[in-house]
């Protein structure tokens, strides 16, 4: 269906327990539609770059210290949006139907005639659970799960030793496994009121807090002592209780803690296309992907020089790709203008490093030449070694070293043609810049000498005190840790193989070597 003809509506989505990749394939469609997004604090923002960049973006954070709005001021904005004809997705943590309040913003919706749509979504007593390795059932031990609040809101009247009007001796005898949500600050009343009313003291229990992120922290004890557990060591919200005998089960099935970059808080200055994509391998390996594009890629304006290159492509003996983005640029414009991989029949090809003979085995071409370094330098001279007297078309960034175009000019005939605009970022996100300077980041990637440069531009010079020092920085070769060291930053890792991957697999390497708590 194609997105004109589904009606302008308000959809509610749930976007999972807080790793971006629990969201739902319909839930991220809704997103990449959404002309305005209301989002909770629960719901991870990186979900918010699934919206079209032109999407008004709504924080309705209800916790402290966070951006607040009312339910009130939620329900109006979503209906006041929605009847000015947008499409609107609300983002709420979870599922929007489980302890939500997406029931109440739906029928504010329906009592307006508003027409709403409902988006699943992995709800924390699922989706933490299982990143905690706690089958909520299990064959012969768990036959039954609860979901139960352990909050209460104000206004409702308590038992004097009970912090809700629940059926605590019903609860105490439910034959299963009872996870309450909401219940960190009550937890010491709640593990002794399952107690008082039958429960064993021997019970196996657990806390698992912001499953499924990078900050995930798990406590398990038995129910007399998982409330003495959990102030100890000092968890905060979100959390969950899980009660029963499931929880004896993590010691086989924890997974998610021993990913090699877990916990760890990274952030990631590619243009924003590639840094979409490096963040999922991070957020994969256990991290927390934090995007700040430095630098953007974006079309040449005028076309003109590279389709007259294409169409004297017979004139030249090799062509010479710098990126994995000038591969893209310049096949998709020969496709574009009619023609096929033939028309490279001819031409022997050169890639700099690994990703960009990938990016060219994308469209089924081996790449005749890749130097043994990813650097212009090398490829220079292992070019000038097999290309002399020949002719040679870069086809590159709009800007970028001359010394590759200059080295060759010596031995071979050097047409260069742009094939794409590299720009920088006019601003840092200030979300990512804020956790810099607090300190809050781990991280640091660098994938190329501009993009280092950019971000000392454009970070505040608290930011620029920090990196390098307190925040690590890992870049991609020797070319940009120089950059980056007459920045006046240190390199705590620099890859020795030159691509993405190699990137991620030294910072793995370097972590896993690192002694912990230093
Ligand atoms: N609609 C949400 C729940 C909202 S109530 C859902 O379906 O998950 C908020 C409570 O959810 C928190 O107090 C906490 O108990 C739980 N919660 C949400 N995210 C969590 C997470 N990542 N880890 C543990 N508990 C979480």
């Amino acid at each position: 269906m194609t997105a004109a003809l589904l009606p302008k509506t308000v959809v509610l989505v749930g976007a999972g327990p807080g790793d971006p990749g629990l969201i739902t394939v319909r839930g991220a469609e809704a997103l990449a539609r959404a002309e305005v997004v209301v989002y909770d604090h629960l719901a991870n923002e990186r979900l918010l770059d699934l919206a079209p960049e032109t999407a008004l973006r709504i924080c309705a954070g209800k916790s402290v210290g966070h951006c607040t709005m009312t339910q009130d001021q939620i329900n109006a904005a979503l209906a006041e949006h929605a009847a000015a004809g947008r499409s609107v997705v609300r983002l709420k943590g979870g599922d929007p139907l489980v302890f939500g309040r997406g029931s109440e913003e739906a029928a504010y919706l329906r009592e307006r005639g508003i027409p709403f749509e409902i988006v699943p979504g992995v709800t924390a007593g699922v989706g933490a659970t299982a990143f905690a390795g706690i089958p909520v059932t299990s064959r012969g031990v768990a036959s039954a799960v609860a979901f139960v609040t352990g909050h209460q809101a104000p206004d409702v009247p308590r038992k004097a030793d009970s912090p809700s009007r629940l059926d605590w001796s019903a609860l105490a005898k439910f034959p299963g496994t009872l996870v309450f949500y909401m219940g960190v600050t009550h937890l010491p009343t709640i593990a002794r009121t399952l107690i008082q009313e039958g429960k064993s003291p021997a019970t196996p229990a657990a806390v698992v807090a912001s499953g499924s992120t990078p900050v995930q922290n798990v406590v398990v004890a038995d129910l007399a002592t998982i409330a003495e557990r959990v102030q100890a060591a000092g968890v905060r919200p979100p959390a969950l209780l899980v009660v029963g005998e499931v929880v004896a089960q993590r010691e086989a099935l924890a997974w998610f803690e021993s990913r090699p970059l877990f916990g760890l808080r990274i952030v990631v200055t590619r243009p924003r296309e590639e840094a979409l994509r490096s963040a999922a391998t991070l957020e994969a390996m256990g991290a927390e992907a934090l995007i700040a594009p430095t630098v953007e890629i974006r079309a040449i304006e005028d076309h003109g020089p590279l389709d007259a290159a294409i169409d004297r492509l017979d004139d030249y003996d090799w062509l010479v790709f710098t990126s994995s983005n000038g591969v893209r640029r310049f096949l998709d414009r020969l496709l574009e203008l009619g023609r096929d991989l033939r028309a490279l029949g001819r031409l022997r090809l050169a890639a700099i490093g690994p990703t960009t003979a990938q990016a060219l085995a994308a469209y089924h071409l081996r790449a005749d030449l890749i130097p043994p370094s990813f650097r212009s330098e090398s490829l220079a001279e292992a070019l000038g070694k097999v290309a002399a007297g020949s002719r040679i078309l870069l086809a590159r960034a709009d800007r970028g070293r001359a010394i590759l175009k200059d080295e060759l000019s010596a031995v071979a005939e050097v047409d260069q043609v742009a094939v794409y605009r590299n720009l920088d970022a006019e601003s840092f996100p200030s979300a990512v810049l804020n956790r810099i300077e607090a300190g809050t980041v781990d991280w640091i990637t660098l994938t190329s000498p501009a993009i280092a440069a950019r971000l000392h531009a454009i970070v505040s010079p608290e930011a620029r005190r920090r990196i390098g020092r307190e925040i690590n920085l890992a870049t991609i070769s020797p070319v940009t840790s120089s950059t980056v060291r007459e920045l006046g930053w240190n390199v705590a890792v620099e890859a020795p193989v030159h691509s993405w991957d190699g990137l991620i697999e030294a910072l793995a390497a370097h972590v896993s070597r690192a002694v912990p708590g230093t």
